[in-house]
């Protein structure tokens, strides 16, 4: 049966939008159903860190949003602990304070433009599956339910996921704190540092800045947690930040208050068929660390080109499922990293917080402590699984190298394929990288690098080296070029495919 789009996402929210963008910028149909019929102005996330802003760039994107926001170079933890982030490896050594809602706006605009639809006001109601496509059950605002047919679909359609209830996906996990009151208001007084928070006594507060004069406040008092549907009142919040804080800088105005709780929990498997889940709706935690839009982008991230490589034909055996086997333990370890941290941070008995002073310490003045810290709350340590014997680079993130033609390594991995990037050092005479890709030019890219190390490298559109070559490779265990191509990018195209054997051939035995 012919279907109406090869993919849809349910939910645009960070999540969602990048992922469209991505499959739009593959050349694949993508819809996207948001059951509000506008973007929000209330936010939740306003911690964008280091290697999803590093994803960004990978998209053009980056710098548009850094615009928008302020720049905050160093972690503050209870106990008055810093970690400061400007020795990152990165362009972007820092975090960006900004509103979820201009990650939203500055994405939204990247999928339109690339053609994703997005349909602001439909909600997904249900799912039917079948071997060869998924019915979708959609109902736009005042008109009737309808049916969309779609070669995937992916549930982006965070915590409350109707995706993951329709395809049955069980959400194990526990609640962690009832009652966290947030609301955005205007102060009297602006705080002297970007982010300002601590706890003490059994109250917690932190106040965050959106960059237009509003500031939000989180506050949550171990002596005073009414169920969810009491409303907030502007004196509670004062109270508790006064509290916790020794001032409340004097809110006024409030636009928007609300109390939540938090939970921590993650479905098993990130596919089911046809159906893929992403971002909270496949795992949601303690906002402790300001981890979950961060980690639903990357996730984003990971699954396009995979998506993208099916849907267009091209993705080799096992390629999709590869989504789950590398993000699922990122998400794992997200929740237990998170879940730790709201437990040390709001921990009340004069002990635990002397031994959680004393954790902090450790972890931001020793020499490694505040390296491993900070690598793990930016992102820029994540990495995936390497098959044994591999160069140590496989499944790392790949620095932004200088290219030999002047571009960033991020600027050339924006046309979302993969990158074959090495410098002449590590070629054969008379060898190009160009013509070692011969058959794959539809989805591989190359680039020579201005300072070359004698290291080839496979990159994926993501941004994290799929194959390596060159120094660092054990003995014979560096697979040829041909077979990493073959793994990961799928067949060649016959016509070029007998060209291509002898010039890889030569280059899988340089370096
Ligand atoms: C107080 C607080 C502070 C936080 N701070 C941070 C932070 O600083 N940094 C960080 O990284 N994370 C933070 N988070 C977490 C972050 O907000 C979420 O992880 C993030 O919003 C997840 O993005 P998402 O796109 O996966 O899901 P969502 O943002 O929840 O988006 C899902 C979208 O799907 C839509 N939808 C739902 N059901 C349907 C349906 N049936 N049909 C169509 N559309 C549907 C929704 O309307 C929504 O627009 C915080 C969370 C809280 C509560």
């Amino acid at each position: 049966m012919k279907i109406d789009v090869d993919v849809v996402v349910a939910g645009a929210g960070p999540t969602g939008l990048l992922l469209a963008g991505d499959l739009a910028r593959a050349g694949v149909s993508c819809a996207v159903l948001e059951r509000h019929a506008e973007r929000s102005n209330l936010t939740r996330a306003f911690a964008v860190h280091a290697r999803t802003l590093e994803q960004l760039d990978a998209r053009g994107v980056a710098d548009e949003l850094v615009a928008a926001g302020t720049q905050e170079s160093k972690l503050r933890f209870l106990g008055g602990h810093e970690l400061s982030l400007p020795r990152l490896p990165s362009r972007f050594p820092y975090v960006l304070i900004t509103p979820q809602y201009e990650t939203e706006r500055v994405l939204a605009a990247r999928a339109r433009s690339l053609g994703a639809a997005l349909g602001y006001g439909t909600q997904v109601t249900g799912l039917a599956r079948f071997p060869d496509r998924v019915e979708v059950i959609a109902r736009a605002d005042g008109r009737p339910e309808h049916v969309i047919r779609a070669g995937y679909v992916v549930g982006a359609d965070g915590m409350h996921s109707t995706v993951r209830d329709a395809i049955g996906m069980p959400f194990p996990g526990k609640a962690l704190v009832q009652s966290v009151m947030l609301a955005d208001v205007r102060l009297r007084h602006t705080p002297p540092d970007t982010l300002t928070l601590n706890t003490t006594g059994g109250a917690f507060a932190l106040i965050a800045p959106f960059g237009d004069g509003w500031f939000r406040i989180i506050a949550w008092h171990r002596d005073n947690q009414p169920p969810e549907d009491v409303p907030v009142s502007l004196e509670e919040v004062a109270g508790v930040a006064r509290q916790a804080l020794g001032t409340d800088y004097g809110p006024h105005d409030p636009r928007w208050m609300s109390r939540f709780h938090s939970e921590e929990r993650q479905v098993p498997r990130y596919r089911d068929g046809r159906v893929l889940l992403a971002g909270d709706a496949a795992h949601v935690h303690s906002p402790a660390g300001g981890q979950g839009m961060n980690t639903g982008i990357q996730d984003a991230a990971n699954l396009g080109w995979k998506l993208a490589a099916t849907v267009r034909g091209w993705a080799p055996d096992g390629l999709l499922d590869t989504y789950h086997a590398e993000r699922h333990p990122v998400g794992r370890q997200v929740l237990r990293a998170s879940g730790a941290m709201l437990k040390i941070g709001l921990t009340g008995p004069p002990l635990l917080v002397a031994a959680r002073n004393i954790v902090a310490a450790a972890a931001t003045r020793t020499p490694f402590g505040p390296r491993v810290l900070a690598g793990a709350i930016s992102g820029l340590s994540i990495s995936y699984p390497a098959p044994r014997g591999a160069h140590p680079l496989t499944g790392r993130r790949v620095a932004d190298l200088r290219l030999a033609d002047g571009r960033r390594l991020y600027e050339a991995l924006r046309a979302g394929r993969f990158l074959l990037a090495g410098g002449s050092a590590a070629l054969p005479a008379g060898a190009v990288l160009a013509r070692t890709v011969a058959g794959y030019e539809d989805r591989v890219d190359t680039a020579e690098v201005a300072r070359p190390t004698g290291i080839v490298a496979l990159i994926r559109p993501d941004a994290y080296v799929a194959w390596a070559h060159g120094p660092g490779s054990g003995g014979d265990q560096a697979a040829p070029i041909r077979d990493a191509l073959a793994r990961w990018c799928g067949a060649s195209s016959a016509a070029a495919a007998g060209s291509v054997g002898s010039v890889i051939d030569g280059l899988s035995q340089t370096g």
